[in-house]
């Protein structure tokens, strides 16, 4: 007897299923990109319990037509190519005709759609049943997914609370609202209502509809033409960058995707703008000819690689900082080279010193070394100068000397000085100036009334204030050390993208990240007496010798090392 059997096709559109549709997110970005590809103008979706119970999509696109409605429910059914050929050139969000037979086979799914011209189709999909009955011919669609993963309890135990996949789908609504800024869309979650664009068109008005006047005042514009490609969209100043990359919004030809080396080039065209650990918000989209671009990586099309990455890294690693420091952009000219890279010719033109040749030796930290030689630690050590406007130079007792890192020293202090200040002043005050925090949407379906209380535990009140907004009402009055905003802010991110709930552990964290902003930078000159009176303060700390993220603040040279390095032991 052969062992081989055909799979029947509600096994079969399982099976794909469980490549696309992973969470009630997927299934939104399915249907969306389904009725942006009918060219539909307006676009709602509602969402009910986190999307377990119902997502409902609705359009105002070209709608099917009877033998169209009930094909569009089977696997490989798609009126988006027909010849191989189309492959290659495909500028349609779907191609593969198989989002609504794998949503269909995991959900009740149920469909209302006209062409406007003929009678419209009601059609109810559920265990391999297909019903249909005439409907109102109002052109255009409305998919119902109800009861999603009710037959795969696998993946319906995967899913994450409401939170979270409310979030997930949130933004993947921002980004099809941004990706689509002539498309009129609406995003309701239990029937409160997420945002709202206008749908005319300005890809500004979309990030203002959606994220709030906060983050669309503090955009900057960006655009560059070159033949391989086009880039245009929003760079984030400085002041409202992130403490995770969520923000960070690529779109290729239309298509929010990601890309790894491209937002790694993101990251870095910024490192100078931004304190360590942020992220910048920006919206960046990208024309490539669809011929360079492979977006058959993953089935949900959603990683992407084209021929031309490295030459856009390149482009984008010249364009951002011009653009960030305010340098005036000619649109398509050749970037002139010698503009650029500011601070890392400063840095080359700085006389070579023995000592940096040196530092490339050993880099041990000072309690490996401690412990290595089982010696104490000396703890007095004589500043004797700066390198890089960074590192302070200082020698110990022994003869051997220390690299001081003067901004983890800085910040090593501020921290344990912040910390203290909390620890013995836990008095509460509103603040000074009326403190208004915005969310972006898909934070605010973070906001929970437990997590409210954790920040009540650090001592800050907040309270709604109109749609995704929030009122400081009290706030700790040490917090006056830090920009209160930020430190809200801080306090916010760590909250509400953790899930750890020890308020003290979550404030610690916070002080951190406002310590090292707080902090002296590097390339910062200072006096002989100023360096001295870092280290003698680093050494009065309880554990001087991390930065509170954990990196090294003193790396030692002893003076066996330089013995060593210099050949002058072992005779
Ligand atoms: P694909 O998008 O890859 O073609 P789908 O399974 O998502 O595959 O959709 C199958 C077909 O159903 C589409 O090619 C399209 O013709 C039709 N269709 C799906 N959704 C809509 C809609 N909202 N409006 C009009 N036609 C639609
Ligand atoms: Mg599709």
């Amino acid at each position: 007897m052969g062992k081989i059997n055909l799979l029947d096709s509600s096994l079969s559109n399982m099976i794909a299923a469980g490549e696309v549709i992973e969470r009630p997110s997927s299934v939104i970005k399915e249907l969306v990109e389904n009725s942006i590809d009918a060219s539909a103008t307006m676009i709602e979706v509602a969402l009910y319990d986190g999307g377990r119970r119902n997502i409902i999509v609705s359009d105002n696109g070209e709608g099917m037509d009877r033998r169209d409605a009930q094909l569009a429910l089977k696997r490989h059914a798609t009126s988006k190519i027909s010849t191989e050929f189309d492959l290659f050139r495909i500028k349609t969000l779907g191609f593969r005709g198989e989002a609504l037979p794998s949503i269909a086979s995991v959900s009740r799914f149920h469909m209302l759609t006209s062409d406007g011209q003929s009678v419209g189709s009601e059609i109810s999909a559920f265990e391999d049943e297909i019903e249909c009955h005439d409907a109102s011919s109002k052109q255009g669609t409305t998919i119902t997914v109800a009861e999603l993963f009710y037959n795969t309890p696998a993946r319906l135990k995967y899913l994450k609370s409401d939170y979270i996949e409310n979030a997930s789908s949130l933004e993947v609504m921002a980004r099809l609202a941004l990706a689509h800024p002539s498309i009129a869309f609406s995003f309701t979650i239990d029937e409160k209502l997420q945002f709202k664009t206008t749908g005319r068109g300005q890809q500004l008005e979309a990030i203002l509809n959606i994220y709030g006047a906060m983050s669309a005042t503090n955009m900057l514009p960006i655009t560059f033409v070159c033949p391989d490609f086009k880039i245009s969209g929003y760079l984030g100043k400085p002041d409202i960058a992130k403490s995770n990359r969520y923000y960070i919004v690529t779109l290729l030809n239309g298509r929010s995707v990601f890309m790894p080396k491209v937002q790694t080039a993101i990251i870095e065209a910024y490192r100078d703008f931004l304190a360590p650990v942020r992220f910048p918000f920006v919206v960046l989209n990208f024309e490539i000819e669809p011929a360079l671009v492979d977006v058959n990586v993953h089935p949900s099309k959603r990683e992407i690689r084209f021929s031309k990455e490295e030459a856009l890294r390149q482009v984008l690693l010249d364009l951002i900082p011009t653009i960030l420091s305010g340098t005036p952009l000619l649109a398509a000219a050749p970037l002139n080279k010698e503009g650029l890279n500011r601070n890392e010719r400063s840095i080359v033109d700085e006389p070579q010193s023995l000592l940096e040749t040196e530092v490339a030796y050993g880099q041990y930290s000072f309690d490996e070394i401690a412990q290595s030689q089982n010696i104490k630690p000396s703890l007095v050590f004589q500043a004797i100068g700066q390198m890089h406007g960074t590192y302070i130079v200082a020698v110990d007792e022994h003869g051997g000397f220390v690299l001081v890192d003067q901004h983890a020293a800085a910040e090593r202090i501020n921290y344990e000085k912040f910390k203290h200040l909390a620890s013995i002043n836990e008095y509460i005050i509103s603040p000074i100036v009326p403190l208004i925090i915005d969310m972006k949407p898909s934070e605010d379906a973070l906001v929970t009334p437990e997590r409210l209380a954790v920040l009540k535990q650090t001592g800050v009140l907040l309270e709604p204030f109109g749609i995704h907004s929030y009122k400081v009402v009290e706030i700790p009055i040490w917090a006056k050390e830090f920009d209160e905003r930020q430190y809200v802010e801080q306090l916010l991110d760590d909250v509400l993208h953790q899930d750890k709930f020890d308020p003290l552990k979550i404030r610690d964290e916070a002080i951190a990240m406002k310590s090292c902003k707080r902090s002296l930078k590097a390339n910062q000159r200072l006096s002989i007496g100023e360096m001295q009176a870092l280290i003698d303060k680093l050494l009065t700390c309880q554990h001087p010798y991390t930065c509170p993220h954990g990196r090294p603040t003193i790396v030692s040279f002893s003076k066996y090392d330089l013995e060593k390095m210099f050949k002058r032991t072992g005779f």
